[in-house]
């Protein structure tokens, strides 16, 4: 660069794309040592120029950094008696600050604001009115009023000015006056490339990036070296589904993989996230919020599996065991010192040295104090904790840098916000963090995906552009909401009028075209099933051959071909039972065997459980205890119908809400006040659905209630079962039917009848009680609107309301209850020899099995044809 000028872009990646640009042309050269180039954005020069002019004493004032200048927007807009508490304060300060520097930088006059007929002009005009004043009454100089401020001395020698599509007249203005006061001010040559420009049509928006992605795998393979470029607008909102389409062309070994795919190396995808989503970032506000706020077990977990703390590698699977206790033994009550002592006797000594030196700092930092105090403590808190860990990669150290940055500038705070607690200064921190954007210099890669703005100055060898829809190309109007329309217009701000957003839609396309040699410009025809036109803009420029002749992913193909030849194994099988196994189990074990053998395996025999999940509220699985638990107490309080039918409505009441209170005794006793509301609604539904049962009961032909959840033992098969039927009433010929209740829509005769039944356990109590005993066997169905009784007896007057066998409907091929028996005797003895023998393949009817399924990583299935082999087979 000319004469050691600085040269300044309008965007960081343009500053690191130079940067990066000025290393290979000094390593092509042979050098080995090289100075680093003075690249710097705008907002980076100004606030450089305002120190050196500061350090002169040519200025006084302090600077405020852009995030502190935000939070006290954000605090003028929410103290305002007037806005309107359904607008969320955040959004609407961010929009106001970015009109204050529209409003500038456009050299609009705050005089214009006044007495404009809309209210949200007289809000931001009050706003800018105390905003000023604060900054006058505290010598604050934010970016705005330093472009103002700012010497010509401090540019001194010169600036270069590179990738402007073009300048605000403000910068005119100022680049002006410094080139009148002897700066150098230069602008570089724009590209200027003027080759090949063709149009493509693409179904559809993913197709347009799918074929882009092709493209750019044949050029690259075509020639080493090159630079692509594929630019999508809106890149930041479709990041994923970019990243994703793009992966499965230029790497597919992610794909292959089964699982998330790691982020490729293959290509650079530039664009910025909120630094609160860089996982080490993410990391720190949870390990602060664990000191400042009560915590919950998802925090404790959270830390658990942290790889940004103290000694996460080398205890991680200590930890992920003390996680799974955890989820399985701890309620919400656990506390920060429980949690230490744990990890101390749980083989996680790091973590509990780490907690331990945790508590000290945290002991140095007051409940209130200024932002200052609370920023050093920060620091000291997640250094105690051994934040950010071992082995960082270049992004995550980068992540860490702006992270220290923004501890700092909530530091420089105090002014403002005056002593605050700590929870609030984490909150503003996780705030600041969250509307930071941050993007992380990596190394550059051959293809590049940027959005259109952000590839302002950038040359490249080929670029796709993707988008050119006439809906897109240009964008309708959108003016800013806070300044007169009017004033918009005339001082030309972007996107004011539809002459304006049209004006700057040619400009970013003739800058695109001139880019680079080779231009592909592409527009989807659909979008959903509505069809789109191509962009006026692309009139003229001729038709390409929508990517027929380009090699055909030939990146992919040629990294499958090289694909390593896997030796295939096939093994469902473990090792048989020995005779204690075969002492082992119950109705579950038939039922897992029956969904999937490979589950029922490494479930009951290997101990692969399920992780809790923390969660609010009373799940599925507690639901159907509280039902079993209720009904439980109620009849081993009534015994029999004929005590039912002696009560009279305000007895039957009473009697279901003491079961119900019985059922929930143990639930009230640990509960927080949410829980207690949450059972208090649990406690509601459950009576009326007992109720519902009851009623049931009433219209019954006589029984006695003969068992309530007794143990019985069967013998199926090789096996020895242990079973616990709900309940077991006597009916009046003597006869017993066995009952199990049910909450979901699943219970069914139909569960029974299929060659693998779904649901064995009702046939496994009847064999295992003595089929010549049984004469019914029942779902008694708990559900809102759906309560009652199905199942299947031997004849239709001993329990009405059941199929009999032989009769019609399902069970009609049974040409009596003695055959249906015999099935089932039949089958789930099959399903007792085949675990006994360890047969452990998978689920033979994936698509019903693996729904619920907890074991997905551990069996594979997505990547086996069973996983699409297989179709649902119907309950109706
Ligand atoms: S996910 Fe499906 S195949 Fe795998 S263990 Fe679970 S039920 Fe079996």
């Amino acid at each position: 660069m000319a004469g050691g000028l600085a040269r300044v872009t309008p965007t960081r990646r343009l500053a690191h794309h130079l940067r990066a640009r000025h290393d290979q042309d000094c390593i092509a050269h042979g050098l080995e040592v090289w100075s680093t180039p003075d690249i710097v954005t705008w907002d980076e020069l100004i606030e450089r120029m305002f120190a050196l002019d500061r350090q002169a004493g040519r200025l006084d004032g302090r600077w405020l950094p852009a995030s502190t200048a935000q939070l006290l927007w954000e605090r003028l807009v929410r103290d305002d008696p007037e806005l309107s508490p359904l607008l969320s304060s955040a959004g609407v300060a961010r929009a106001a600050h970015q009109s204050w520097r529209r409003l500038h930088d456009y050299c609009i006059p705050q005089d214009a604001l006044v007495g404009d007929e809309t209210p949200e002009i007289a809000a931001f005009g009050r706003w800018c009115r105390q905003y000023q004043r604060l900054l006058e009454a505290r010598g604050w100089v934010d970016a705005v009023a330093a472009q103002a401020r700012v010497t010509a001395i401090a540019a001194l020698p010169g600036l270069e000015m590179v990738g402007f599509d073009r300048f605000t007249p403000l910068q005119e203005a100022l680049l002006a006056r410094w080139a009148a006061a002897g700066v150098t001010v230069l602008q570089a040559p724009r590209a200027s490339a003027s080759g090949d420009a063709s149009q493509v049509r693409c179904l559809d928006a993913t197709a347009e990036i799918d074929a882009a992605a092709r493209w750019a795998a044949g050029e690259l393979h075509e020639r080493e070296g090159r630079r692509i470029a594929i630019v999508v607008p809106d890149l930041a909102l479709r990041r994923q589904a970019v990243r994703r389409t793009i992966d499965r062309v230029l790497a597919p070994s992610t794909a292959l993989a089964g699982g998330p795919a790691p982020a490729s190396h293959a290509f650079e995808l530039a664009a910025a996230l909120p630094l609160v989503e860089q996982p080490v970032v993410a990391a720190a506000l949870d390990l602060l919020e664990l000191f400042v706020r009560p915590p919950d077990l998802a925090a404790f977990s959270r830390v658990l599996r942290s790889p940004f703390l103290a000694g996460a590698g080398a205890e991680g699977p200590a930890r992920a065991r003390l996680d799974a206790r955890l989820r399985r033994y701890e309620g919400p009550g656990l506390g920060l010192g429980a949690f230490e002592r744990m990890a101390g006797e749980r083989a996680c000594p790091v973590l509990a040295a780490a907690l331990a030196a945790a508590r000290q700092s945290m002991s140095k930092w007051p409940e209130k104090c200024l932002p200052s105090n609370c920023s050093g403590n920060i620091f000291s808190l997640l250094s105690s904790l051994g934040w950010p860990g071992e082995g960082r990669d270049s992004p995550e150290h980068q992540a860490e840098q702006r992270w220290g940055a923004l501890v700092s500038e909530l530091g420089a705070c105090d002014e403002f916000t005056g002593t605050i607690s700590r929870a609030e200064a984490v909150g503003m921190l996780r705030e600041m963090a969250a509307r930071t954007l941050f993007e992380p210099q990596e190394l550059q890669a051959p293809l590049l995906v940027i959005d259109p703005a952000t590839c302002a100055g950038m040359s490249f060898d080929a670029v796709w552009v993707c988008g050119l829809d006439a809906t897109q190309w240009p964008r309708p109007a959108s003016p800013d909401p806070f300044l007169p329309r009017s004033l918009q217009a005339r001082h030309g701000l972007p996107g004011a009028t539809a002459e304006l957003a049209a004006a700057e839609a040619r400009r970013t396309l003739d800058r695109l075209l001139a880019s680079a040699p080779r231009v592909i410009l592409s527009a989807p025809e659909m979008e959903e099933d509505a069809p789109l036109l191509s962009s006026p803009l692309l009139d003229g420029i001729p038709i390409g051959n929508a990517g027929r002749g380009w090699a055909e992913a030939p990146l992919a193909v040629a990294l499958f071909e090289r694909r390593p030849v896997l030796e295939r194994r096939v093994d469902g099988r473990m090792p048989p039972i020995t005779a204690e196994e075969a002492q082992r189990g119950g109705a579950r074990l038939l039922e897992l065997q029956s969904a999937c053998p490979f589950r029922a395996q490494v479930e009951l025999r290997l101990g692969a459980r399920k992780l809790e999940e923390p969660g609010l509220g009373v799940d599925a699985a507690e639901r159907g205890d509280l039902v079993h638990q209720a009904l439980a107490a109620l009849w081993s309080e009534l015994g029999s119908q004929e005590a039912l039918l002696s009560l009279d409505p305000a007895g039957v009441g009473a009697a279901v809400a003491r079961a119900v209170a019985t059922a929930l005794r143990e639930a009230w006793r640990d509960a927080d006040e949410l829980m207690r509301h949450l059972l208090d609604l649990e406690a509601a539904w459950l009576a009326e659905r007992v109720l519902e049962m009851v009623a049931a009961d009433q219209a019954r032909a006589a029984f006695v209630v003969a068992d309530v959840e007794a143990a019985c033992t069967g013998r199926i098969g090789p096996l020895t079962l242990e079973f616990r039927p709900d309940r077991i009433d006597r009916l009046a010929d003597g006869s017993l039917a066995v009952i199990d209740y049910k909450t979901g829509a699943s219970a069914d005769v139909k569960a029974w009848l299929d060659e693998r039944p779904r649901l064995p356990q009702l046939p496994a109590y009847v064999l295992a009680l003595g089929a010549e005993r049984v004469s019914a066997a029942v779902f008694a169905r708990l559900r809102s609107g759906d309560t009652g009784y199905v199942g299947a007896a031997r004849d239709a007057g001993l329990f009405p309301g059941l199929r009999v066998p032989g009769s019609s409907g399902v069970l009609k091929p049974y040409g009596s209850w003695d055959e249906l028996l015999g099935a089932w005797h039949r089958r789930l003895e099959a399903l007792a020899i085949e675990y006994a023998s360890g047969e452990a393949r998978l689920a033979p009817n994936p698509a019903r099995a693996c729904e619920h399924c907890h074991l997905h990583a551990l069996c594979r299935i997505a990547e086996t044809d069973a996983a699409h082999g297989d179709e649902e087979v119907g309950d109706d």
